[in-house]
């Protein structure tokens, strides 16, 4: 089913509207997304940068230019937020995602990686087209890790140098080209904190589209080394037991769910 963009009466039934990191809605707790009207007026006052609809899930996607105030009635909330509130396997969320995830994909390919031509939406599916040397691309999904390490009645937390550095959380790291996933959660632990692990178990995933990453969420167990963390990337690494954790990520994060035990 083709991506259609920049038609008149193209307008689907739903509007998710984004500026940075934010999704407009009338109501946060009901996930009620702007009207018709409203998206009519953000097009008046020309601070759409970048739109399309897929009428396969009846959606519209639209980007409004960055800093953008929220129209009367509206306002902005986290696209994080929708994760924590909701269960996240519902179908809005995952169009939400999915309208965010591509947005900011093709902000990316506007323009051809061989040649450099303006690329196109292709006429026939969800992807980028350059009309000069028909490189064809399809929306980015970038696989990473989360492995919650455990031993015995305890589990392995570290805090970040670089990245949310007040809270302790489970390692995590991209997976390598040419690697399984198994593989990476076994390397990013040895990298990371020095330890060997077996037992490695994958749990579940998490589409996580900042901008659009799928994570692949693992258990694994101790098996030998000291805690040894890596000099670049961790500030601390530690074993803790679950009835007195540190600060730790935000509820809906597969993170959270490693950690509280609800995987
Ligand atoms: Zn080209």
């Amino acid at each position: 089913m083709p991506m259609i963009t920049n038609l008149q009466n193209d307008l689907m039934s739903l509007h998710y509207i984004f500026c940075n990191y934010s999704i407009l809605v009338v109501d946060s707790e009901k996930l009620q997304l702007p009207s018709d009207e409203i998206v009519q007026k953000c097009f008046e006052h020309q601070v759409v940068i970048d739109w399309f609809g897929e009428p396969e899930y009846q959606y519209t996607a639209i980007a409004l230019e960055d800093d953008c105030p929220a129209p009367a009635g509206c306002k902005w909330i986290p696209i994080r937020s929708l994760f924590v509130k909701q269960n996240s396997n519902n179908e809005a969320i995952t169009r939400a995602a999915r309208a965010h995830s591509i947005l900011k994909w093709r902000k990316k390919h506007r323009y051809c990686p061989h040649c450099g031509t303006q690329m196109q939406d292709d006429k026939f599916e969800t992807a980028r087209t350059c009309p000069d040397c028909q490189t064809h691309i399809y929306p980015t999904v970038t696989p990473a890790m989360i492995v919650l390490v455990e031993k015995d009645s305890e589990i392995l937390l570290a805090r970040h140098k670089h990245r949310n550095n007040d809270v302790y959380t489970c390692l995590a790291g991209f997976i390598e080209a040419g690697e399984s996933a198994e593989q990476a959660v076994v390397r990013e632990i040895r990298e990371e904190v020095g330890i060997e692990v077996e037992n490695v178990r994958y749990i579940t995933s998490q589409a996580w589209p900042f901008p659009d990453q799928l994570m692949l969420a693992f258990k694994a167990d101790y098996k030998k080394g000291k805690i040894t963390p890596q000099e670049e990337e961790i500030e601390e690494a530690m074993w803790f037991k679950r009835d007195n954790l540190p600060a730790i990520p935000k509820p809906g994060s597969v993170a959270w769910k490693l950690i509280m035990g609800e995987l």
